[in-house]
């Protein structure tokens, strides 16, 4: 499939100009609950939850967000928080 078939079908831009899936659950997520294209999935995907990045304190908003149902984000941001007291 062509990158540009990809994104008309399946992403839209959200308010940070950022490419998300135009629905939830994921199209690709399959019905035993396993990622249908895991080999190939985004690198945001393969990436998340972002905790040995940069971006975990560079883009706060996100993090803020992934905290808010992420156990492994909230787990990391708990230690941080704690380290620096
Ligand atoms: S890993 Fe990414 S592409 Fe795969 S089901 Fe989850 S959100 Fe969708």
């Amino acid at each position: 499939m062509r990158e540009s078939v990809f994104i008309d079908t399946y992403l839209r831009l959200d308010e940070d100009g950022d490419y998300v899936v135009k629905q939830t659950p994921c199209p690709f997520l399959g019905a035993d609950n396993y990622c249908s294209i895991y080999e190939q999935r985004p690198s945001d995907c393969s990436r998340f939850p972002y905790t040995d990045e940069d971006v975990l304190l560079k883009r706060s908003a996100i993090t803020l967000k992934n905290v808010s149902f992420c156990p492994a984000v909230y787990y990391v941001m708990e230690r941080l928080v704690s380290a620096r007291d």
